[in-house]
């Protein structure tokens, strides 16, 4: 990489204690972002010579392989959130999505409650749609500035295609895209409510969260009415919306708790893969397959994938 002294880069720097499943191998070339000038600089230097460069959050959505992740991995820590009185706000992506609620609901501005409990940057939030609580991250977004092609833009929030803990950044055919500001407007709430709600929201994550490192739910929910209708233990109101829990349909199929090496879906909640045990990242995909198999072979549902596996994966390319 040409100039790379501009920029601090390591080689072959371990993700595995960048990410919450605390799994994975190395990154080919790491570096640190701590402002949003620098985290758009490398963008910018990066795409310009052709360098794949991706972005590291918290780690809290990713599976990185065992054989590790081509290219430079830039670990984003701009962290600077701007709040105007108007309600509007200007946040780095490297911003934490609970102190974003934080400081926004200080300001008297409601609609990020749902966002306490769940770990992670904003610019994580948004590429996976991330939500709660039947709320979501992109309903209040007004703009983004990104780098693509080796340049630093404004676009409009329709540009990353949102939908269910989607946008185009996670798809196959993803454009190199980096973050690097986000515009959001927020209406004025009432403080007490703003703080009893996402006290509730916090107390209800408790209650069903394992406290062993994991990437939150490991699989999508499924959006199928005939699905739902069929299940006679699946609640009238998710039966009604018809949704299923990723994690009914894995419980369905004796896996709740099953344990493959160091890795073992939850024992709360099983559509979460708890890293119990020094879990590689090919035995936490191993047990995801697995999961996925059982439960196509009995319902004939193809679960999604909400954490993103990221490098190079030869073995399982090859049986897919
Ligand atoms: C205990 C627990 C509970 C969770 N609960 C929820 C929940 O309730 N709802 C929910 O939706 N999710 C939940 N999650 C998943 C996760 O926290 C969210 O998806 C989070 O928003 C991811 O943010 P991150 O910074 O960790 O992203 P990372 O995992 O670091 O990255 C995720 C993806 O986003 C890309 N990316 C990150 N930042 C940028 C950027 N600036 N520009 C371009 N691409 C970028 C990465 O390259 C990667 O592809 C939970 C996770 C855990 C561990």
């Amino acid at each position: 990489m040409a100039n790379v002294d501009r920029f601090d880069i390591r080689a072959s720097v371990p993700l595995c204690p960048f990410t919450t499943l605390r799994a994975g191998g190395p990154a080919e070339l790491f570096t640190i972002a701590r402002s949003a000038t620098e985290l758009a600089n490398v963008a910018v230097h990066a795409q310009s010579e052709g360098i794949h460069a991706m972005v590291l959050g918290w780690g809290s959505n990713v599976l990185p392989s065992d054989n590790g992740v081509p290219g430079l991995v830039i670990l984003n820590r701009a962290r600077r959130i701007v709040i105007a009185r108007t309600g509007e706000v200007v946040a780095d992506s490297g911003c934490g999505f609970q102190e974003l609620f934080v400081k926004t609901a200080q300001a008297g501005l409601r609609g990020l409650e749902f966002a306490v409990g769940i770990p992670g940057t904003l610019g994580g939030a948004l590429v996976s749609n991330a939500g709660a609580y039947r709320s979501c991250v992109s309903e209040f977004l007004t703009g983004l500035q990104i780098v693509e092609n080796g340049k630093l833009s404004w676009v409009e929030p329709s540009w990353m295609q949102f939908s269910y803990r989607d946008s185009r950044l996670r798809r196959p055919d993803a454009p190199q895209a980096v973050l690097v500001n986000i515009a959001m407007k927020l209406p004025r709430g009432v403080p007490k409510q703003i703080y009893d709600e996402a006290r509730e929201y916090q107390r209800q994550r408790i209650s069903k969260q394992p406290p062993s490192p994991s990437a939150g739910s490991f699989f999508k929910n499924v959006n199928d009415k005939l699905l739902a209708q069929s299940l006679e233990r699946l609640p009238d109101p998710l039966k009604i919306a018809g949704v299923v829990p990723a994690g009914f349909l894995i419980e369905a199929v004796g896996l709740k708790g099953h344990r493959h090496g160091g890795a073992r879906l939850g024992v709360k909640h099983a559509n979460f893969i708890v890293n119990v045990g020094n879990a590689t990242a090919t035995e936490i995909r191993e047990l995801a397959g697995f999961a996925k198999a059982k439960v196509h072979s009995r319902f004939g549902v193809e679960l999604e994938e909400e954490v993103l596996y990221l490098g190079d994966w030869p073995e399982f390319d090859a049986r897919s």
